[in-house]
């Protein structure tokens, strides 16, 4: 069985690598599509949406109106901690595949139900374009 929820938030990023116009600081709208999977519990249900909301939000409300920063860019790290209140820092280029990863690895360091084997990330960086990473979780 697949559960899964959509969760928004707005955040501002650049790829100084890209030969294109993605290495300019610049906004989305992301959404981000959370599925878990696993067997049914007695009340045959994997796992309440109220707990999905309770484990995720509070991952994307600190990504939402922030700056995310690779920490190497330390060009905009430096600017970022001046122009903004909200800023995250993460230790990779971000790109939507590794904000797809840094949002797995924020989740799984809940205490998930036990009947749950897998969780699957998938982020929308336009309304259709989106990475997908899965881990399993037992
Ligand atoms: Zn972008």
């Amino acid at each position: 069985m697949k559960v899964s929820k959509e969760f928004r938030w707005e955040m501002a990023h650049r790829l100084p690598f890209h030969k294109g116009r993605c290495k300019n600081l610049h906004g989305h709208t992301y959404k981000a599509l959370i599925q878990f999977e696993g067997e049914l519990d007695k009340n045959g249900m994997l796992i309440d949406f109220y707990d999905i909301y309770r484990i995720v939000n509070p991952v994307i409300d600190e990504l939402d109106h922030s700056i995310i920063c690779d920490k190497n860019d330390t060009e905009l790290v430096e600017i970022a901690n001046k122009i903004n209140e909200r800023v995250v820092i993460i230790d990779k280029p971000t790109t939507a595949e590794n904000i797809s990863i840094y949002i797995t690895e924020k989740i799984i360091q809940s205490s998930l139900p036990d009947n749950l084997t897998q969780i699957t990330i998938r982020v929308y960086e336009t309304p259709d374009a989106f990475a997908e990473y899965s881990l399993k979780i037992k």
